[in-house]
């Protein structure tokens, strides 16, 4: 029995595979260039990516990865913060945070100004949410600031959630030359954003409460959306650095799959990895 689920799953992984790749070269002249759902992964390594970031929780998440010396990949947002705040300017409230995410040797990344979705803009719009991220960002972290190359769209869209080939075409092109794409792996969505509504957003205060028999249960559910899909495959992992539960789980995760013999790397590794190339380098080469 075993046997056959394995020849079966054998052949459906043949078949996939090869589909797969007379798609993507399609893709790949489509998309900007990047890391998608499907494509190669260095086996045994895990790629953690937190998005929505910085917040109160994001220091907790970077205490977490000194601790078990792995480097990550952020992915900030400079305004978006929540409604009852007027500040609207997180890059500035949080540069200590950002400054020793960047000394600390994690890479960051672009998730746009305002997390708005890109399948509803226009291709000048989408272009002003990744340059005010980045303007924002260069004049807060000034002489610490860098050039947020790798670019994580707000919801994954349109590369997970959109179907619709003339708004993925659109979005792409506006993309073009303006850094580097990094989805993470669909499996992988450690849903951690899910709930962010139930007392759980941002900024710490009494609303939290880790005993919470809810909170335990979240935080058991991530856990096991992640913690058995892994097969020694290639991984990116997504996160949010916006919610307590993320820090909590985080240190379980990453034993799980130390413990598996996976070792970590970031979005700038595996632009080193599969094109041999620093992401600069690559994203000069490509905006040429
Ligand atoms: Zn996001």
């Amino acid at each position: 029995m075993q046997t056959a689920a394995l020849f079966l799953s054998l052949l459906s992984l043949i078949y996939c595979s090869s589909f797969a790749t007379s798609t993507n070269i399609q893709t790949d002249r489509d998309n900007p260039i990047g890391y998608y759902e499907g494509d190669p992964l260095p086996p045994k390594t895990a790629f953690l990516t937190f998005d929505d970031g910085p917040s109160d929780w994001t220091s907790d998440v970077l205490d977490v990865l000194k601790k078990e010396n792995v480097k990550a990949t952020f992915f900030v947002c400079g305004a978006w913060l929540p409604k009852a705040s007027t500040r609207g300017n997180s890059f500035r409230k949080y540069k200590t945070v950002l400054i020793r995410m960047k000394e600390e040797g994690h890479t960051i990344g672009n998730h746009t100004l305002g997390h708005q979705n890109f399948a509803y803009m226009s291709p000048k719009r989408i272009e002003r949410q990744l340059d005010e991220n980045q303007k924002l960002y260069q004049n807060e972290l000034g002489e610490y600031s860098g050039k947020l190359i790798w670019i994580r769209p707000p919801f994954g869209s349109p590369y997970i959630r959109t179907k619709n080939e003339t708004v993925r075409k659109r979005v792409s092109s506006a993309l073009q030359g303006k850094g580097l794409v990094f989805m993470w792996t669909k499996e992988f969505d450690s849903t951690d954003s899910k709930e962010w509504v139930k007392g759980e957003w941002y900024e710490k205060g009494p609303r939290i409460d880790p005993d919470n028999e809810k909170f335990r249960k979240k935080m058991d559910r991530i856990y096991n959306s992640l913690a058995y899909k892994t097969e020694g495959q290639g991984v990116v992992i997504l996160f949010h650095d916006t919610h307590p539960t993320t820090k909590e789980v985080l240190p379980y995760i990453i034993e799980k799959l130390k413990a598996e013999g996976y070792t970590f790397a970031t979005a700038e590794d595996y632009t080193k990895w599969r094109w041999g190339k620093t992401s600069e380098e690559l994203s000069e080469e490509v905006s040429d």
